[in-house]
């Protein structure tokens, strides 16, 4: 048997969440809505209807096109892109061919799968329109335009993937960096994050990629991604063995059978017959636009971990946990600053707040400085020694003789100052409620 490798490229749609269309005014919130409400002539697709492109929807797409390294182009355009689809109602799709807004990009990440730092390169990030949805029902074929014209965002790799792990990962860091972003919820069940994977194999002393590839769509989750490639890498590597190649064509995934199914035999990019879109000018962003892009960009995930680790000095594993929400991370970093100050008298503070809110052994939600507080008491009772804690409320109790006499003659209120000497005494190594425990035992013995 031969040693085989697979070669996965992803093609990734993602919906924005915009307030309108691509090329009109329609709400981009199409989902769950009654069929067909959600429509004007232009994404009707209607004759003498032109598209005026969404700056919003191009600066967002720039966005994420930088948040993956890429370099933004200063010259771009639209272009047609021709295929026949009843979901497609004027015959051809606004896309961008040859110039997309953003190019050569790359991803890294520290695999979990093998412990290695992988690097992915990004083709490309470009602009494009979605499509109406077809449903069938009952025998009959419906369709619905209420997605038509909705901003889509394209995102192509490099076909730099050896194995599903890594894919599924790179697809989960992928939809929090788009969270982060704030320009689409990227939710795979609602459609508003779609994605291909392209498949191959090659044979571990083959240097160039196999001539040809296999896409597979209806994917649904990134379970189903990971499933769907390996599928395909047992079926290809079944048909290499006997000597043959497998057919380049586009499958389907099915689910309940965990298999994939040919649909057709891909296109090439010829039968699309590309050309400009006509309607829509060339774009000539100045530098300063393009070099803000970057600048406004938020902390990233990758970005917090390191920090969370190198500041913090927190476990890699957990700075990544708390970081695959911004809610989350946001919380977190509250939590930090409420308890900065307890960082200084105890060692490793910040590790505990991380293991607290990870662990959920205080719930969440309370305020982040009840939150710190709270950690904290957990923190040191776990360190308060009996042993010096006797010793110092003994040596308190000595020096502050004249408090106590006040305290049993009832100024019981007192003991809070006592209970701070005792703390004190012990370099904060104590939990307070022991301490007064202790203290209120020792006072009436
Ligand atoms: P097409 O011209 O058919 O659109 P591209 O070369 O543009 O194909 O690539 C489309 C996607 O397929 C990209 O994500 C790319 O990484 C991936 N891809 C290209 N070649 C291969 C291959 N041999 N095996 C797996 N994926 C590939
Ligand atoms: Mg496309």
């Amino acid at each position: 048997m031969n040693n085989y490798i697979p070669v996965i490229g992803l093609e990734i749609h993602v919906e924005l969440a915009t307030e309108s269309g691509m090329f009109c005014n329609c709400s981009v919130d199409w989902f769950g809505k009654e069929p067909n409400v959600n429509t004007c002539p232009v994404c009707l697709g209607l004759p003498g209807a032109l598209p005026v492109p969404n700056k919003k929807a191009i600066e967002w797409c720039q966005r994420i096109g930088k948040a993956l390294d890429c370099s933004l182009a200063e010259y771009s355009k639209f272009d047609r892109k021709h295929y026949f689809y009843p979901d497609l109602p004027k015959g051809y799709q606004i896309t961008q061919y040859d110039v997309p807004f953003c190019y050569d990009g790359e991803y890294e990440f520290l695999s979990r799968a093998s412990g290695q730092q992988k690097r992915i390169r990004i083709r490309r990030v470009h602009m494009e329109e979605d499509t109406g949805k077809l449903i069938h029902e009952n025998g009959d074929t419906l369709i619905d335009f209420n997605r038509s014209g909705v901003p889509l965002v394209e995102i192509v790799t490099e076909p730099d993937f050896d194995n599903s792990d890594d894919v599924k990962q790179f697809l989960e860091e992928l939809q929090i960096i788009i969270r982060y972003l704030g320009v689409s919820d990227a939710d795979m069940e609602k459609g508003s994050m779609r994605l291909e994977p392209n498949i191959s194999v090659r044979r571990d002393n083959q240097k160039e990629l196999p001539a040809y590839k296999v896409e597979v769509k209806n994917i649904n989750s990134f379970k189903f991604a990971k499933n769907a490639i390996d599928f395909e890498i047992k079926r290809h590597i079944k048909i290499l063995e006997k000597g043959e190649t497998p057919v380049q064509e586009t499958r389907g995934y099915y689910e309940a059978k965990g298999s994939t199914v040919s649909q057709r035999v891909k296109e090439e990019a010829h039968d699309y017959r590309y050309f400009p879109e006509p309607d829509i000018p060339p774009f000539n962003f100045d530098r300063q636009y393009l070099d803000q892009i970057g600048k406004n960009l938020p902390e990233l995930p990758h970005e917090k971990v390191q920090r969370y680790v190198r500041d913090f000095n927190i476990k890699y594993q957990d700075a990544y946990i708390l970081t695959r929400d911004m809610k989350t991370a946001q919380y977190f970093e509250e939590i930090i600053r409420e308890g900065s100050m307890s960082q200084s008298s105890i060692p490793n503070a910040y590790q505990n707040f991380a293991s607290a809110l990870i662990n959920k052994k205080i719930s969440s939600d309370i305020t982040p400085k009840s939150f710190a507080s709270e950690a904290m008491k957990i923190y040191t009772q776990k360190t308060t020694d009996p042993n010096d804690l006797k010793e110092s409320i003994n040596a308190v109790l000595k020096q502050y003789s004249s408090q106590v006499t006040d305290y049993k003659s009832g100024k019981v209120n007192i003991i809070m100052f006592l209970v701070g000497q005792v703390m004190k005494e012990m370099n904060g190594q104590a939990d307070p409620q022991t301490v007064k425990k202790e203290l209120e035992k020792l006072l009436h013995s």
